[in-house]
């Protein structure tokens, strides 16, 4: 048995962000090599604390889904997966045996030599008949100054290009550095140019910054005035979300691997857990908000208070993917990166097999019934606060200065709208969704949406961000 688990960056306000993730996960998903694949956030959940907690198995594999090494890939996730190390990850990645788990963290897909032909599919997307005697490419990177990291892949793929027979021409140009983007008339003879962006995401950079640049108004650009005119610019989307990269994945998680056989076990205290609810769930329960009800050979699950109104009332939802999507927004459409608040949307009812059920609760809740199961076993260790922001770096290094009214004030505010009980204060739970009680659930360690808002208290911009 073998888990896969893809780490995105996530946001408490933007609720696309993690897209990107969700959609290789299902793709990696319906290729099937994997017992399971799942994702894991440092800003949504379930978070980077948790999500080894949620794997059904004990041979795990972890990839970073960033399109270079930096600051998360090499200090973030690490840290919070409680992997034991921090700094560059060598490229036979970073293994470990975590709670009975043997886990191996690799390098971010980004940097896999396999990009390459991610760049060369874009390419020809955007110029289906490239031609070695008249086409350009221009690979474009961010750059910065701090990542020298984020360059040298820009430059190895463009490299591997060059030598590749496809171009006329191979350039690497960066938003942020030398060489610039806005030299690319300079720099260019052929006269035809092909612009891949080696950016995760469409963005602004990509809509704007790098049009506004490179004088281009479309995705085919005429040029009648550069030095070597006439020239014809072909723009293509960015690397990030080309459905390849799920190859490029796959990849990289073999090479993980290497030589080691069959994978792990079923891990038997996540089996246990979810054994323990789907039989609540069998006899119909409730967790958090969410009404679970057995109905001739599926469930239906909908808000506990759309209790008893009519299906026809009710929006239908008929997939997992389904019920994820429409529950990740509050009914004013507001993004729900912490999924314990109290703002699940009414209106809906999902019907599911058995077989969904538990990936449909893990969506709606992550890590609750992990957890909760855990602290009606009582095996579930509290982070207290001090630890938490002991451990912190980077911009979010300055929650240590929170004095206890500080947190206590922001947790007053931020915990008071969720379910949850914060152990990592010192408050204390009796029970469990197990023994019956379903708005009973432990918060082990204070989320990175009470981090990001202590922070903001101790910068005294709280309230004045709109958070
Ligand atoms: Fe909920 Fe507060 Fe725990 Fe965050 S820290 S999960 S808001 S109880």
């Amino acid at each position: 048995m073998r888990s896969l688990v893809l780490i995105g960056h996530g946001s408490h306000l933007n609720g696309e962000s993690a897209g990107a993730v969700y959609r290789y996960a299902e793709l990696l998903r319906e290729r099937g090599l994997y017992d399971e694949v799942v994702e894991g956030y440092w800003k949504e959940e379930p978070s980077l604390r948790q999500v080894l907690r949620t794997v059904r198995s004990t041979d795990v594999t972890v990839i970073p889904m960033f399109i270079s090494e930096g600051y998360f890939t090499e200090t973030v996730i690490p840290r919070e997966l409680g992997l034991g190390h921090q700094g560059p990850v060598p490229p036979e990645g970073v293994g470990r045996v975590l709670g009975g788990k043997t886990v191996r963290y690799t390098l971010p897909y980004g940097v896999h030599p396999a990009m390459s032909d991610v760049i060369l599919a874009r390419a020809r997307e955007a110029l289906p008949d490239l031609n070695p005697e008249d086409t350009a490419l221009i690979v474009l990177g961010h750059g910065t100054t701090r990542n020298q990291n984020s360059n040298r892949v820009v430059y190895e793929n463009a490299g591997r290009l060059r030598e590749s027979g496809h171009f006329a021409e191979v350039h690497a140009l960066f938003l942020d550095e030398d060489p610039r983007v806005g030299t690319w008339p300079e720099a260019v003879k052929a006269s035809r140019v092909v612009v891949v962006p080696f950016f995760a995401s469409e963005g602004w950079h990509t809509l704007e910054t790098i049009p506004e640049d490179m004088g281009l108004t479309g995705q085919v650009t005429e040029f009648a005035d550069t030095p070597n005119a006439p020239q014809t610019v072909y723009y293509a989307a960015p690397v990030g979300t080309h459905p390849d990269v799920a190859e490029v994945v796959l990849q990289l998680a073999q090479e993980a691997r290497g030589a080691s056989g069959a994978g792990g076990d079923e891990d038997r205290t996540h089996a246990q857990a979810w054994e323990a609810f789907l039989a609540l769930a069998r006899r119909g329960t409730r967790i958090g908000e969410a009404l679970i009800t057995p109905q001739a050979g599926m469930f239906e699950l909908r808000h506990a208070l759309d209790e008893g109104r009519h299906a026809a009332d009710l929006q239908t939802l008929v997939t997992v993917e389904g019920l994820r999507d429409h529950t990740r927004r509050d009914e004013g459409g507001h993004h729900r990166p912490v999924h314990t608040l109290r703002n699940l949307p009414r209106g809906w009812r999902a019907i599911l097999t058995e077989a969904e059920l538990p990936r449909a609760v893990h969506n709606l809740y992550p890590a609750v019934v992990e957890e909760s199961y855990a602290h009606h076993t009582h095996n579930l260790r509290a982070t207290p606060w001090p630890t938490t922001a002991r451990r912190q770096t980077g911009i979010y290094t300055k929650v240590i200065r929170a004095t206890p009214e500080q947190v206590e004030e922001v947790a007053r505010d931020v915990c008071s709208r969720c379910l949850k009980t914060r152990l990592w204060a010192g408050e204390r739970l009796g029970s469990t969704v197990f023994s019956g009680v379903p708005g009973a659930i432990p918060c082990a360690e204070a989320c990175t949406l009470l981090v990001a808002e202590v922070r903001e208290e101790v910068s005294g911009k709280r309230g004045q961000t709109g958070h």
